[in-house]
Parts: C-alpha cells; structure tokens; sequence
C-alpha cells in the first residue's frame, strides 16, 4: 500500500504547456517509491467561465493523451465522470460560509469588471475541496495561485470533522523544488498559463521545433525575462544554468534543451492511437471510482443523510 497518495489536476482549457510540465507532469511521472499519483482532468473547472462545448471536449481528450505522451503511468481520470466530484461539493457546499467562498482572491479577479459572472466561479473552489477530499489526498501540488483554495479546503474538512466526526483526511500542499513557477517569455511577471496574451508568451508541448525555437528568440531580457530563461534551462536540464556570453547564445542553449526535451512527447503522442486514450481513462475512473464513493458514503452518513 502507498503512504502518500497525491491529487494534481489538470484544467482542459488550453493546451498543456512547458509550466505543466516541469512543475505538475514531470513530478507525477518521476514520483518517488511510496508516492501514489492521481491526474485528474478537471473538466468540470473548465466551466466557470465562457466556453465553447466543442472546444472543451477536443482539449480534454488533448490532455489525457498529452499526459499519456509525457509518460505518465499514475490512473487519469476526467473529473465530470466520476459523479462523487459534485456529490460531495454539494455537501461541502453545505459547510461552507457565502463570505468565504466570496473572499476568495481568485473570485475577486476573475470576476471583477465581468457583467455576467457563473455561479460556478464562485463555487468551484469548494469543487476544489471536494477533488482533494475525496480520495483522502494527503499532498496537493499547489502554486501560490492556489494556496488560498488549500487553506480553505483545510478549513472545510476541519470544520466538518469537528461538527460530523472524523471523516476526510487533512491535505497538505507541497510545492516542487524546481520550475514551481515559470513565467511567459512577453510578460514574465505573469505565469506562464494554456492562454497567453502574447502569441509567442507560451511554449505549448506539442509546438514544433521551429515555433519553440521562434517564441525563445523572441523572449524578452529585462532582468525577470532573463531570470526565467535561466530557470527554464536549469529546470529542463536538472542543473544550474551556466554563464552565457549574450542573450543570443542563452536563448540558443535554451531553446535546444526545450527542443529536446519535447521531441520524445511529440513523438510520442503522433504515435499514440485514440483507443489507447479512452482505455487509460476508462481504467484511471475504475482505480479512482472506489474510493471516491466510499468517502461520500462516509460524508453522508456522518452529516446525517440516510444511506
Ligand atoms: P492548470 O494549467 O491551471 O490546469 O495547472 C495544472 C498544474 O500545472 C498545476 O499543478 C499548476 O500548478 C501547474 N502549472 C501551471 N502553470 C505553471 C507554471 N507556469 N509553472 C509551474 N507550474 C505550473
């Protein structure tokens, strides 16, 4: 049996990038011994805001088969499939203050300056709580974004332990020690995410060598634009970054370690077959389907619904 069992979400809202990579992706598929994984698509995330039916499920088979490329092994599931998700949101819906889901910093800037705000903006972060809880996570890899989102999990299952019994297991977050943050090559002050407001901002997995090679060139040098290049280098090739006489001979050192590091994933995922795809996420929902159940069975009985 695994000590340590953790969650990692991945939103299909764009296509995954190098951020993903080095900082959620490559800890899944090089966990240490005692560690068991679980990569959760979190389609039902994708639906806080405005999208495009379509484009949600083409993205979502992208992202179980870019993390089957990458290599990882640990079960992948989608989130909307496994229906103890919104089961247990609802009763944590029910633990949890209208003034604190409204605190939440990421509310607050996704929805300011919007007309028409979903209630599921609002809500998801118990969603969130609900994920983690669910399969009694011990560790979440979280960025400083999310670290809000965390607490207020932690608060939730606390609450609901004290009032119900002792029933979810407290999470802790954990974040990697390299690439825990890589920044847009346009604007490194922002993270780097699946939506740039630059076309050249995010170096996207499954770019061609040329597109990569393209986008580093353009990277800007201010001093945090440097500092990231140096960061990418040194988290795609384990070590420090060396001393580079120009920016042109980094941004060349930077650009072949990325090339080479997404060549094998490329390839990969040309390779793989559609079937390949559903039967990971077929037998991911079957490992995650036991648990999660057994968890709302022991939610429910403990907040006082008959079973
Ligand atoms: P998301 O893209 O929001 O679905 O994030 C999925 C996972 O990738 C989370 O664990 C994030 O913390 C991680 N991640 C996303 N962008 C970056 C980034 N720029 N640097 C490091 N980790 C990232």
């Amino acid at each position: 049996m695994s000590e340590i069992r953790r969650l990692t979400g991945f939103k299909p809202t764009g296509h995954l990038q190098l951020g993903n990579y080095l900082g959620a992706i490559r800890p899944i598929a090089s966990a240490r011994p005692g560690t068991e994984s679980i990569a959760m698509i979190a389609d039902l995330h994708a639906l806080t805001v405005e999208h495009d039916p379509a484009t949600l499920r083409s993205l979502t088979m992208e992202v179980a088969s870019t993390l089957l490329a990458c290599g990882v092994t640990a079960p992948i599931y989608l989130q909307s499939a496994l229906s103890a998700h919104t089961e247990l949101h609802y009763l944590l819906e029910a633990t949890t203050g209208f003034g604190e889901a409204q605190r939440m910093i990421q509310f607050k800037e996704k929805s300011s300056g919007q007309q028409q705000v979903r209630l599921s903006l609002l809500t998801y972060p118990v969603l969130m709580a609900a994920d983690i809880l669910l399969h009694d996570t011990h560790e979440v890899p979280v960025g400083d974004d999310q670290s809000q989102h965390l607490e207020l999990t932690r608060t939730i299952a606390r609450r609901f332990n004290d009032r119900y019994g002792p029933t979810f297991t407290m999470p802790v977050g954990v974040t990697p020690t390299l690439a825990a943050r890589l920044m847009d090559l346009q604007e490194p002050e922002r993270k780097m995410g699946k939506s740039s407001s630059s076309p050249n901002g995010t170096l996207y997995l499954l770019d061609p060598p040329e597109v990569t090679r393209h986008k580093i060139r353009r990277a800007v040098t201010t001093p945090p634009g440097v500092a990231n290049l140096r960061e990418i280098l040194a988290a795609v090739t384990g070590g420090p970054a060396p001393e580079f006489d120009g920016y042109a001979n980094l941004k060349a050192a930077v650009a072949e370690a990325v090339i080479e590091l997404l060549a094998p994933i490329r390839k990969a995922h040309d390779e793989l077959a559609a079937e390949a795809v559903t039967d990971a996420l077929s037998s991911g929902l079957s490992h995650a389907s036991a648990r999660a159940h057994a968890t709302v069975s022991r939610a429910k009985n403990a907040i006082g619904l008959c079973l």
